[in-house]
């Protein structure tokens, strides 16, 4: 398979992927037929897209009207959806809401207890507490327990702006942090770039650095190759990043074939597959 521009697509294992279940923290009685779809549609996208495996988190934006049973309804879909194809969807996702306080941290023990996830997330501008609010601590506490890896979404926007991340990972130096999004406003990339070389627990994706691709090149070059992961940011067709616009931006930046093969793939498995950060 080719790309748009001539060169060969090389297997990517991709970060940053989403499904969108807001149908089904209601309960609605399509949910389940609408994530089937999800991930035919999916499957077929990452075979388009030569993407042999995904980190999969779910939308930040579902029903919430019934609090925690809402939550749970989502935890409950994302690891139906992962049992579809436990390969390829190879490392799953979750969130739990701040603003549900001391019931969100005790519904992430139990989900952490089940083994089945390896990622928590969160969007905190969906998510209506700061990335900065001391229910976020006890989170990331939890999640270093477990041996988890924490995806924060670092837009700067409400909620998510990298200056309020900063204390949340520095409280946790032995815990592996990916801020994605974090490239979205080429202003902002200094910020994170002064951050990444100060602490040694963050990593960073390729999403929404599409408006200022150089500052791909600019993180590798500074905070080096090994934190920098290929993320696509694809909810469905209809929604989020493409993988192809992904490639594009690193064929711009010119990597070499080591700071390539890293980026589309080694540094993810040696992120999931790690132990805490030891400190220096
Ligand atoms: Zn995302």
């Amino acid at each position: 398979m080719m790309t748009g521009v001539g060169s060969p697509v090389p297997i990517v294992l991709d970060a940053h992927q989403h499904v969108d279940v807001r149908r089904v923290g209601a309960g609605e009685d399509d949910a389940l037929h609408l994530l089937q779809a999800d991930f035919e549609a999916r499957m077929a996208m990452m075979s388009r897209e030569n993407i042999a495996a995904t980190v999969l988190m779910p939308s930040y934006d579902y029903d919430k009207r019934f609090g925690t049973f809402s939550t749970q309804r989502v935890l409950d879909a994302l690891s139906q959806y992962q049992s579809w194809d436990a390969e390829r969807i190879r490392w799953l996702g979750l969130t739990v809401e701040p603003q549900y306080g001391k019931s969100a941290v005790r519904q992430l023990e139990d989900a952490l207890n089940t083994g089945v996830f390896k990622v928590v997330s969160w969007h905190n501008r969906y998510q209506g507490l700061s990335v900065d609010h001391p229910i976020m601590f006890e989170f990331v506490a939890l999640a270093g327990q477990h041996n988890c890896v924490v995806y924060l979404h670092g837009t700067n926007s409400d909620h998510e702006e990298l200056w309020r991340i900063g204390p949340l990972v520095r409280a946790f130096p032995e815990v592996r942090f990916v801020v994605v999004d974090a490239l979205m406003v080429g202003s902002h990339t200094p910020i994170i770039m002064d951050l990444m070389t100060d602490v040694g627990n963050i990593w960073v994706d390729t999403a929404g650095a599409t408006t200022f691709v150089n500052a791909v090149r600019a993180v590798g070059e500074t905070a080096g190759w090994d934190k920098l992961l290929f993320g696509s940011d694809v909810y469905d067709s209809g929604r989020g990043g493409s993988p192809m616009i992904v490639r594009h931006l690193l064929d711009v930046c010119g990597l070499d074939t080591d700071a390539m093969r890293k980026v589309c793939g080694e540094n993810l498995v040696a992120l999931m597959e790690g132990s805490p950060v030891k400190s220096a």
